[in-house]
């Protein structure tokens, strides 16, 4: 094997949340742009085995991968900023670990020996980590270990790293991602003794940083990167400034001010180029430059958790959102609307209706369950009779549909069975393989996940916009493929006699059976379509999603009346 493996660790210090994820997606970026082919890897220190049993208000959305890996959110942000996907290869989690050990060990492969689980687990992450290496064809592996230094969760881990250091000692770099916390009027002096801590602390599990990015909420002066450097052992070059940015795409531009591409790059002693990352910077030009806003409403129910959670908890979608308006030239304005207010039940419903109309567009995400989605669907039936243009993804599709069902197709109490077990008018519903597998192992694992390919009807909204951004790809064959994460269908009953009611199914599975797209023709609405797939998990900074550009543009073009 003449390539050699370089491994970057990241490891977060002082507290949860100072944004592991997008520094390691940014160093991934930085050394990208060098030329090198890099690829990620995120560790969750959890029991859960993946991220599909999690309830997205716990610990954010859950991020769906081609192959049907249901996984941190961070996963997200490397395929974005990294523009390449990912696998389940490169991602594991305290239990997706402990599951391999335990299989391996009832397989008979630890011949007999004493399965102690120090070396075994670490040398199962290390075993993990060359897996994706190799599967990636990486030049360097960005490692981020989730957790903080210091506590009990993330030391196998810890273990795994100080293991392969003693292999690959000059191959590797370990980066601290640290907090400094600003006290005094104003919040100007930043506090360097917690990061010193968090250093001992990584130093008590016989490693130490090469870095330290020093995450505050401005920039840090050379007098803090010398006190670090001194007390850390570090160089005060080794300390890179990471203030808090409007932006998560301003990162990789602010750590190369630092210069942490060519540090990287020596202590990896690796050749890279210049850098360039003029593509990125034009596309942080637009960013910056966007002043016009487009302003749109996205109808959701998890509204008991605050603004910042609720962020969190669809934040591919946002991103999406983010990066469709910058590719116009368009500031995105997003507003969270409580489903709960368009119930028919709520006695101001009416009203709240009606303020939909002052928004550039509206979408629904994904979702489960019965809580909200009679307002959903009033919020639905709004933005059809008053021209606002509507993107709905997976249940948002699947409620467009039944809306149409009910109040155009006179199928009155048209439903889900995942809502409405009676219904007369089934138009959402399990397929019966579906149904098996549920009946066979009632957890996360019955739903279908991941990529699969989706033929595109000439002629619609959704196939021209495809057509526009991926016209080579499309001229053979129609097909695209787009990832999912969902049950319930539309029942092939149904097809027929919507089709007659002008509702337009513009894509579907390629043997006709399963419906991709639900539109409504140009001539009848200025944009309104829903996806039975996820695009969000597909849209990058550099490459927005076809169907996202189209919602933006229309939102932009089509003011509601
Ligand atoms: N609850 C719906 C289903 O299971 C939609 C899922 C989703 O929106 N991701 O089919």
């Amino acid at each position: 094997m003449a390539r050699k493996t370089k491994y970057i660790f990241v490891v977060g210090g002082v507290m949860s949340g100072v944004g592991k994820g997008v520094a390691s997606s940014s160093i991934g970026k930085i050394l990208e742009s060098r030329g090198l082919s890099v690829t990620a890897v995120k560790i969750d220190p959890y029991v859960n085995v993946d991220a599909g049993t999690m309830n997205p208000t716990e610990h954010g959305e859950v991020f769906v991968l081609d192959d049907g890996m249901e996984c941190d959110q961070d996963m997200g942000n490397y395929e974005r900023f990294l523009d390449r996907d990912l696998d389940r290869q490169n991602y594991m989690t305290t239990g997706s670990v402990y599951l391999s050990v335990i299989r391996k060990e009832r397989n008979l492969e630890y011949d007999g020996k004493f399965v102690s689980v120090v070396p075994y687990i670490p040398l199962e992450v290390i075993s993990k980590i060359e897996t994706a290496a190799e599967k990636d064809k990486a030049d360097i592996v960005i490692v981020e270990i989730g957790g903080t230094v210091g506590e009990y969760e993330n030391i196998l881990f810890l273990e795994a790293v100080r293991m392969l250091k003693i292999k690959c000692k000059d191959d590797m770099a370990l980066i601290l991602v640290s907090f400094l916390p600003a006290l005094g009027v104003g919040g100007t002096e930043l506090k360097t003794k917690p990061t010193q801590h968090a250093v001992r602390s990584v130093n008590a599990v016989g490693l130490q940083p090469d870095i330290v990015i020093a995450r505050a909420s401005v920039p840090i002066d050379e007098k803090r990167k010398e006190k670090i450097a001194f007390h850390c052992s570090v160089r005060p070059e080794d300390v890179i400034s990471a203030p808090d940015v409007s932006n998560i795409y301003e990162v990789p531009l602010n750590f190369e001010k630092d210069n942490l591409g060519d540090i990287l790059l020596q202590k990896l002693n690796l050749e890279g180029k210049r850098r360039g990352m003029e593509e990125w910077e034009k596309f942080m030009q637009k960013v910056r430059e966007a002043s016009i806003s487009v302003r749109i409403g996205i109808v959701g129910k998890y509204f008991d958790t605050g603004n910042f959670l609720l962020s969190d908890s669809y934040i591919s979608v946002i991103e999406s959102l983010k990066h469709a308006a910058y590719a116009l030239n368009r500031k995105p304005v997003i507003e969270w609307l409580n489903a709960e207010q368009f119930d028919p039940d709520k006695k101001e419903f009416k009203e709240n209706l009606k303020s939909l109309e002052s928004f550039d567009g509206i979408l629904i995400p994904g979702g489960f369950g019965s809580r909200g989605v009679a307002g959903k669907i009033e919020a639905i039936r709004h933005c059809r009779e008053h021209n606002i243009p509507y993107l709905g993804l997976c249940y948002g599709m699947q409620l467009a549909v039944i809306e149409y069902a009910r109040n155009v197709a006179g199928m009155k109490d048209a439903h889900t069975t995942e809502v409405d077990k009676k219904t007369s008018h089934p138009v959402i519903d399990i397929l019966p393989e579906q149904k098996k597998l549920m009946e066979e192992k009632n957890y996360g694992g019955t739903m279908r996940l991941g990529a699969y390919p989706a033929m595109l009807k000439k002629g619609t909204i959704a196939h021209d916009a495809y057509k526009k951004t991926y016209n080579l790809q499309l001229s053979t064959n129609n097909l695209i493929s787009e990832r999912h994460r969902h049950r319930y269908e539309v029942n092939p009953e149904y097809i027929k006699k919507l089709e007659e009611k002008g509702l337009v199914f513009s894509a579907s599975s390629p043997d006709g059976r399963l419906m991709e797209i639900a539109e409504l023709p140009k001539e009848t609405h200025p944009f309104f379509l829903g996806t039975q797939f996820h695009p969000e998990f597909k849209s990058r900074p550099l490459r927005p999603h076809p169907l996202f550009l189209e919602f933006i543009k229309s939102a932009t073009t089509s003011k509601s009346g």
